[in-house]
């Protein structure tokens, strides 16, 4: 099977199984040979790796990982691609596709049979919908991670690199920026797929860090803290906090905590670095019993 990123090889395994594009499934497919390449090359995959690709649609960027790879497992939700896959992919043998919702796979348990728990590599051309969710579920729970190299819509790649100050400043990037490393590689422009997309996208790498940038004794009440803070983001840190149906400490204890870093009251939540998130949850440590 010849390479499928250009407009007239997809056009010709879409006719020729029929395929029609689900909307819901964020189906825009690369017909882009050099923003292929560029991905690969970002994910600095050798045949040493294990790789992960969510979403390989009919097999496009699939080829390139499985020259470039020593195993590659494509989770693919749409069982009308299966087919599709099982001929555009016959000729490598270190590919194993499944038809599942990556959402509901215990990638933890995929990397320690595939892989004897050694830390994978995740590439995809991700669906936008589940960006954010792929993303916290795949650092959150402790699946053996070196990278993920994924496109994303451009504003989420700006979202995961900045800090206080920015309208796109939010838990994904604080959970981003204290998990891994974040590097935006390049933008893609929307020609590149078909059908074409109305937004812009760009591909990231985020490279787990092998210690975390700030000392946290407790990481879920961090996040607990991070995410009440922006679920209510035009209040007061304080309030927020007071408001959140995961955390039970008192205003007191609240205020006391923010004026243990230093803060006044009336600041927001958005004002705060990922470093004094860090600070204001060790500073809740002392009222432990509270903590669940
Ligand atoms: N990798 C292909 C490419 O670059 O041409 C296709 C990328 S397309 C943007 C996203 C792919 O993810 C589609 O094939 C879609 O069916 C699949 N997908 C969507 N939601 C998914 C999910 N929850 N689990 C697994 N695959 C999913």
């Amino acid at each position: 099977m010849a390479y499928l990123g250009s407009p007239s090889a997809t056009k010709e395994v879409i006719n020729k199984y029929r395929f029609a594009f689900q909307k819901k499934y964020g189906q825009n497919f690369l017909i882009d040979s050099n923003v292929l390449k560029s991905i690969v090359d970002a994910a600095e995959i050798t045949k040493d790796d294990f790789v992960l690709e969510i979403g390989p649609g009919i097999g496009t960027m699939t080829q390139y990982l499985c020259e470039a790879a020593g195993q590659v497992v494509a989770v693919e939700i749409d069982r009308m691609l299966i087919p599709i896959l099982q001929d555009t992919l016959s000729e490598y043998d270190n590919v194993e596709i499944m038809n599942q919702d990556v959402l509901k796979v215990d990638i933890k348990s995929l990397a320690q049979q595939k892989n004897g728990g050694k830390p994978i590599k995740v590439v995809a051309n991700l669906p936008y919908y589940i960006t954010t969710p792929i993303i916290m579920s795949l650092f959150e729970s402790e699946v053996p991670i070196e990278s993920i190299t994924i496109m994303v819509q451009k504003e989420v790649a700006d979202r995961m690199q900045t800090g206080p100050g920015s309208k796109d400043y939010g838990a994904l990037s604080l959970a981003v920026q204290y998990y891994a490393e974040v590097k935006v590689m390049f933008h893609v422009s929307a020609s590149c797929f078909m059908p074409k997309p109305n937004v812009d996208s760009a591909v990231i790498k985020l490279t787990r860090h092998t210690r975390p940038p700030v000392e946290v004794q407790n990481e879920k009440l961090m996040f607990q803290i991070i995410r009440a803070s922006f679920n209510q983001r035009r209040k007061t840190l304080v309030n927020g906090l007071k408001n959140s149906m995961e955390l039970n400490f008192s205003k007191d204890e609240i205020v006391e905590a923010v004026h243990g870093i230093g803060k006044a009251e009336t600041i927001r939540g958005e004002a705060l670095t990922l470093e004094e998130f860090a600070e204001l949850s060790n500073q809740f440590m002392k009222y432990q019993n509270q903590i669940s």
